[in-house]
Formats: structure tokens, sequence, C-alpha cells
């Protein structure tokens, strides 16, 4: 079995991968409360499982996916649970723009952002606008949820919002330590009706409104009902998320 984790490897063993056709998956997360009973990296944790397995079944694919350390910090301004590191959009787009140009300038031409942190699409969206502008290089953003959404909404009772019912299923699937006896479940008022979880990620969106400070709305963090979630909602969602990213990357490098 090949590396996968890009820290783990050595100079040579990087300077020896196929700069063409190996693609770098670039995990992108956030530090925030995630009620009382998730980790406050729960988005991290996320998405860095989930690219390790993603990176394995593109190998058994033949295809090289090597994953690089997590952006650990994302952009959580507007949460302000204890516990919260967040960067400013203007210092989470530097931070994404310099690690990717650090990887174009390794010679690698395929790059892919998985995102795991709902504060996040919107400025990687603009920095991959820019980035493209700027090299030529096309870097796309799969966000976990998005990606898996419609089987989202047929796994969970209740919409995908926040440490709730899909966050924690997830969060079990993927092995994380959780005491179930602190789940809770808290349904503040939101400016918009999200039915499902397409209704709030589908695209088109019928109303775009920027994220308000739920803090002040939420006490417990929880945002759904987190005592609704099981090992295998959260493996049904997983195993999606991975097939077709994997499936997706293989489609990318045919591009
Ligand atoms: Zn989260």
């Amino acid at each position: 079995m090949k590396k996968i984790f890009w820290n783990e490897m050595t100079m040579n063993e990087i300077g020896a991968l196929d700069k063409e056709k190996t693609v770098i998956i670039v995990p992108t997360g956030a530090i925030e409360g995630h009620g009382p009973h998730l980790r406050v990296d729960c988005d991290s944790f996320i998405v860095t499982e989930i690219a390790r397995r993603v990176a394995l079944a593109c190998q058994n694919q033949d295809i090289t996916a090597v994953v690089i350390p997590t952006l650990q910090f994302g952009y959580s301004e507007w949460m302000d649970y204890p516990g919260k590191i967040s960067l400013r959009s203007k210092t989470f787009r530097s931070v994404v723009w310099d690690v990717c140009k650090s990887i174009v300038d390794n010679g690698f031409k395929k790059i892919i952002i998985l995102n795991g942190h709902g504060g996040n699409p919107n400025f990687l969206a603009i920095t991959a606008q820019e980035f493209y502008q700027e090299y030529k290089v096309i870097i796309p953003i799969i966000d976990y949820l998005r990606i898996s959404i419609d089987i989202i909404d047929k796994v969970i009772e209740t919409s995908f919002r926040h440490a709730d019912e899909g966050e924690t299923s997830v969060s079990l699937a993927l092995g994380m330590d959780i005491d179930m006896k602190k789940a809770t479940k808290e349904v503040p008022y939101m400016p918009h009706e999200i039915p499902k979880a397409k209704d709030i990620l589908g695209a088109p969106q019928k109303v775009i409104i920027p994220l308000t400070k739920i803090t002040e709305r939420c006490k417990s963090g929880v945002i759904g009902d987190a005592t609704l979630a099981t090992k295998e909602k959260g493996e049904e969602i997983v195993h999606a998320v991975v097939e077709r990213t994997a499936g997706y990357i293989k489609k990318f490098l045919q591009y």
C-alpha cells in the first residue's frame, strides 16, 4: 500500500511522484463549538478521515492520491461558542492560496479541495477562481455535504445543520469517540425554512443570506437533533461521499 499522507513522506518520495497524474487532496475544516458531545475539531476530523478513505479508494482504481495536512482553521467568524479559532476571510483565502501555490511549485497539476465546514465554500470558490486566472490550474472544490446531499436527505430524519443528527452520525461512522448521553436537541428560529439539506445546499439556492450569529439563538451548540444520530446513518453517508468523490477524481484526471 502506498503512503497517503504528504507529511509522512520523504522529500525523495514526493519528488518521485508523477506530477501529471497524482492528485493532491487539500482537506479544509474548522475549529469551533459543536455542542456538548462533539470535539471542537469535528469538521477537521471528519474531512481528514474522509480524505484518507478517498485516497484509499483512488488507490483501488490505480490512481495515486496524496492528502496534505488538513487546514484545521476555517472561516467561523459568526460561530462564537467556546473553543472557536477562526481565520478572517482574507486570511483564510491567503492560506488556501499559498498552500495551493506551494503544491503547484512542487510541479503538481491536479489539486482537489475537500471541504468539511459550512463556512468555507464561498471563500474557497473565490480563491479557486482567482487561482485559475493566475496559474491556469483548475481546483475543484468538493464539499462532502453537497456531494452526498440526496443520500443525506434520504438517511437522516431532520435537516443537516450543525452538530446535529447528520454531523453526529458521520462522526460516529468515522470513529470519533462520542459520549452520546451528552447529545442534545435544540431547534432555534432560522431566518429561512430548511425542510431538507438540499433546500439550503442545493444549487441554485432560492435565497442566499449571510451566516448569522447563531450563538444568540442557540445556546447548546446543537442546531437540530443530535439524539437521533446513529453510526449506521453516518456509514451510509460516508460510503456515498467516498465513492462519489473517488469517482469524480477519476473523471477529473481525464479532463
Ligand atoms: Zn461541523
